[in-house]
């Protein structure tokens, strides 16, 4: 992570830009160079190498269940960059398309399922666990398929479309002796990560209000967005898909879980949004003090942003829960200070392969995962009751006893 005053961040990026180039055109003059120069000589790039996992080689193989938009553009490719863990097996309800995305990654063909044969994975001991990419309410059948067949679980966000569901898929994975984790990448970025320590540290003073913001335009072609509409399948719009990331994301940074919560669903004449709602506004209020204000829309520009304002200083993350490239700047009156990932580097490991390999190792040394099934269920509570709230037009107690602070 670099460390940078934001009114030097464009000189900064520049530098870090001539950097590269630098290394560019030194490759440039190697070309240029007599052949004797051009020699093999094995010169090592140790930082290069990725250190083998403690038992001396077997990687924690996974096999990713849907081969959608994310887990095709953004999970599979992260394996390249994992330290502990490995691609195993594939499972897909399009044969043809699994056998050509095996073929990508190398994955023998003797390891794809389909979803009606998915419990033979019981038989498969490559597969260690199983990461489920599937529209959110098919998280919770898969989730606890997965677990009856002894394998651990990696889901992703939205746990499931219910707290009764979420409940469900806690039960089979302990029953099993199984873990169950909740892809919350950004529990493994470095930059949230930061953040909330930068929180811990009092840095902001006493964090008194969060405001979170997240939204995209749905484009209505693509069939990634026609599930995301249709409640049966998504559970809830764009407070489901997007929202939750400023749900969860008060939560962390706060350390907290709210008591209190009111919201409002504005009325749409969009025939898309007959289902589930496009934008939605929340307030949260904790026991420190705290107010938390979210929004979520599936029909503006995109945004991720987060903001924390102390008694002492501000905080903004923009973008908050980007793919790459967030940033977090803490504003003091007598400047301010920004934190984001570097670009033009060999990358450590990123919140993808960081996630993929926290299942394992957190495995390994016998610890629970930093985003667990209880954790992945209280969001859907609350989604619940911010749902509730904005039906009934009354602030809803959210005063459960909660493990985080508060
Ligand atoms: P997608 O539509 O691109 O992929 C869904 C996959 O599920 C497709 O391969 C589709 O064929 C398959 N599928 C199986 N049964 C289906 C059914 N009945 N209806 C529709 N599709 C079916 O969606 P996506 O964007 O990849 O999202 C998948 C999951 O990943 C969602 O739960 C979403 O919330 C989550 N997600 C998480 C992140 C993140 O940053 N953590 C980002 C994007 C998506």
């Amino acid at each position: 992570m670099t460390t940078m005053s934001v009114h030097d961040s464009a000189t900064a990026t520049r530098r870090t830009f001539l950097g590269a180039m630098g290394a560019a055109s030194t490759a440039m003059l190697a070309a240029a160079a007599p052949a004797s120069a051009q020699r093999a000589t094995g010169r090592p790039y140790p930082q290069a190498i990725r250190p083998l996992p403690p038992d001396g080689g077997r990687r924690f193989g996974y096999a990713v269940v849907g081969l959608g938009k994310y887990a095709l553009n953004q999970i599979l490719p992260a394996f390249a960059r994992c330290r502990t863990s490995r691609l195993a097996a594939l499972v897909s309800g399009d044969p043809a398309k699994a056998r050509r995305v095996a073929d990508q990654y190398g994955v023998d063909h003797a390891h794809l399922y389909d979803y009606a044969g998915f419990d033979r994975i019981a038989n498969d001991p490559t597969i260690d666990a199983v990461y489920i990419i599937l529209p959110n309410a098919l998280h919770a059948e898969f989730s606890i398929r997965a677990s009856r067949a002894g394998k651990h679980v990696l889901c992703e966000k939205p746990m499931a479309t219910s707290a009764a569901d979420c409940r469900r898929m806690i039960v089979a994975a302990r029953e099993a002796k199984r873990e169950l984790m909740i892809g919350y990448r950004c529990h493994y970025d470095p930059v949230n990560r930061k953040a909330a320590a930068l929180l811990r540290e009092k840095t902001v003073g006493t964090p008194r209000i969060v405001t979170t913001d997240n939204s995209d335009v749905l484009a209505f072609d693509d069939p990634s967005a026609q599930w995301r509409v249709t409640r049966a399948l998504s559970g809830g719009g764009s407070l489901m898909d997007l929202g939750i990331y400023g749900v969860n994301g008060a939560r962390y940074l706060l350390d907290e879980d709210p008591v209190e919560v009111r919201a409002m669903i504005p009325p749409t004449d969009d025939p898309h949004f007959r289902e589930v709602e496009d934008r939605i506004s929340w307030l949260m209020r904790y026991r420190s003090g705290a107010m938390v204000h979210g929004s979520s829309s599936f029909s503006t520009a995109a945004t991720t942003r987060f903001g924390v304002q102390g008694t002492g200083a501000g905080m903004r993350l923009d973008p908050a829960t980007g793919y790459y490239g967030n940033r977090v700047i803490v504003e003091r009156a007598e400047g301010a200070q920004s934190w984001s990932d570097p670009i033009f580097t060999i990358p450590e490991p990123d919140q993808f392969a960081g996630q993929l390999d926290h299942l394992a190792e957190a495995l390994a040394r016998k610890e629970r995962v930093r985003s667990t099934g209880e954790e992945g269920m209280q969001d859907v509570r609350l989604i619940e009751a911010i749902y509730e709230a904005a039906r009934t037009g009354r602030p809803i107690s959210t005063d459960w006893g909660n493990w985080r602070n508060g």
